[in-house]
């Protein structure tokens, strides 16, 4: 007997058909005698649509209420699933975050899981229930409100549970047959892979390979939580993410992501200090930046670009026209039509050129790289949005190619 926590995502819980069946499967790995934990995300595309109820009611939504509203979703998937399962004569019961004990920082929107007090669902699983569980949120023990997690937090709710709960198995059950060389709406010849590494899925997670959140992988790897992504489509296996996988190949997979936005300030005096000072009121303001660049100096003057979460591009752009004015600069310019692309792979540690390879790729596809950054397993380029499909493509094919 094994203590398994199993997520639904959205699309795998999109209508009641689609609740039962998942209510099925819950209900097949129950009767194999396991223990199951179920944690569950709002149906569909609710999440998305909540969003957009609320900016038509203001502008700026108040951050406590959007999570109050946003909690929401997920609570109405815990109802329904655990209603299916009762209907195939099984107990049953759900618990919100709050319930479920999930603590966290009093950060709305993006809230970081502190403690879990899984009491309850212990409680439950003792007298042989299956227990639900609502992804992506929480309660800050400070404010006292409930919070979320983040886009995707689902995901860090059931490997945060299965930690805690020291569960044998969990199992990301999604819309895809695993994790694939590239995201396989875009790439049509991407593959699924067997295995990823913690480290390599964290770098591919992080460059926008959305199937899993970057959070749910850093608690993978601090608690060595094996994951095993899957489709909740068929019981195909899926792809096993963990510390250590047979192979080692230079490149696993290829990511994109067009949610950044690229600032250049110009016209920057050149002297030491600048860079300081353009960046420490980004920082102030919680805004990250990821990659930077600073132009050759003519004159005395460079410019120097960076890229934002797009959702944050204006509000950089208003720290960024205040610094320039201080420091003398010329202006401010904001481009949204960027995308980033990464290659991946644990191998790159060990194999040079790589970099070259990628960039020679894109230059005989005809996309401009606009900026450049590395890390000691990712290759991450900047090119214009129109060339994204053409860039993912060249390299998956070069460097992947079909297998
Ligand atoms: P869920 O609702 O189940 O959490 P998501 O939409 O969050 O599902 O994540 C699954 C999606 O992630 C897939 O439909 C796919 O388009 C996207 N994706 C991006 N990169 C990858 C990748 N490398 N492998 C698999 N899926 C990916
Ligand atoms: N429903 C939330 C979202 O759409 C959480 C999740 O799906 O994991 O981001
Ligand atoms: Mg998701």
């Amino acid at each position: 007997m094994a203590l398994v926590v199993q997520k639904f995502g959205g699309t795998s819980l999109a209508d009641a058909d689609r609740i039962r069946r998942v209510a099925h499967r819950v209900v097949e790995t129950y009767r194999a005698g396991n223990d199951v934990v179920v944690v569950v995300s709002a149906m569909g595309k609710s999440t998305d649509a909540l969003i957009s109820l609320a900016t038509e009611i203001a502008e700026v939504p108040h951050p406590r209420e959007m999570d109050m509203l946003l909690t929401a979703g997920e609570r109405i998937s815990m109802a329904l699933v655990a209603m299916a399962i009762r209907a195939e004569d099984v107990p049953a019961v759900s618990f919100t975050g709050s319930q479920a004990g999930i603590l966290t920082t009093a950060d709305h929107g993006r809230a970081e899981i502190l403690d879990i007090r899984a009491f309850r669902v212990r409680e439950s699983l003792d007298e042989g229930k299956v227990a639900i569980v609502a992804g992506f949120q929480g309660v800050s023990p400070d404010s006292k409100d409930v919070t979320t997690l983040g886009r995707g937090g689902s995901d860090a709710t059931a490997v945060a549970l299965a930690a805690s709960l020291e569960a044998d198995l969990c199992e990301i059950y999604t819309d895809v047959d695993g994790v694939f060389t590239a995201d396989p709406r875009v790439v049509p010849t991407a593959v699924k892979l067997d295995e990823v590494t913690f480290e390599e899925m964290l770098e591919l997670a992080n460059s926008g390979a959305g199937v899993l959140m970057p959070r749910s992988v850093e608690f993978g790897i601090r608690y060595n939580i094996p994951i095993h992504v899957r489709s909740s489509f068929h019981g195909g296996e899926g792809t096993w993410v963990k510390e250590e996988t047979m192979e080692e190949p230079v490149i696993r997979g290829i990511a994109h992501d067009d949610s950044e936005a690229k600032l250049t300030v110009y016209g920057v005096p050149d002297q030491p200090g600048i860079a300081a000072a353009v960046f420490e009121p980004m920082a102030s303001a919680g805004i990250n930046v990821d990659m930077i660049v600073q132009n050759v100096s003519s004159r005395g003057v460079t410019d120097i670009s960076f890229t934002v979460p797009a959702a944050s591009a204006l509000e950089a752009v208003a720290v960024a026209e205040r610094i320039a004015d201080e420091i003398g600069a010329v202006g401010v310019d904001l481009d949204t039509d960027i995308t980033k692309i990464s290659v991946v792979g644990a191998g790159m540690k060990a194999e040079s050129g790589v970099a070259a390879t990628m960039f020679r790729i894109l230059s005989e596809s005809g996309v401009n790289i606009e900026m450049i950054s590395t890390s000691t397993i990712r290759i991450s380029c900047i090119v214009r949005g129109d060339d994204t499909q053409a860039a993912v493509e060249a390299l998956h094919a070069s460097l992947i190619g079909e297998k």
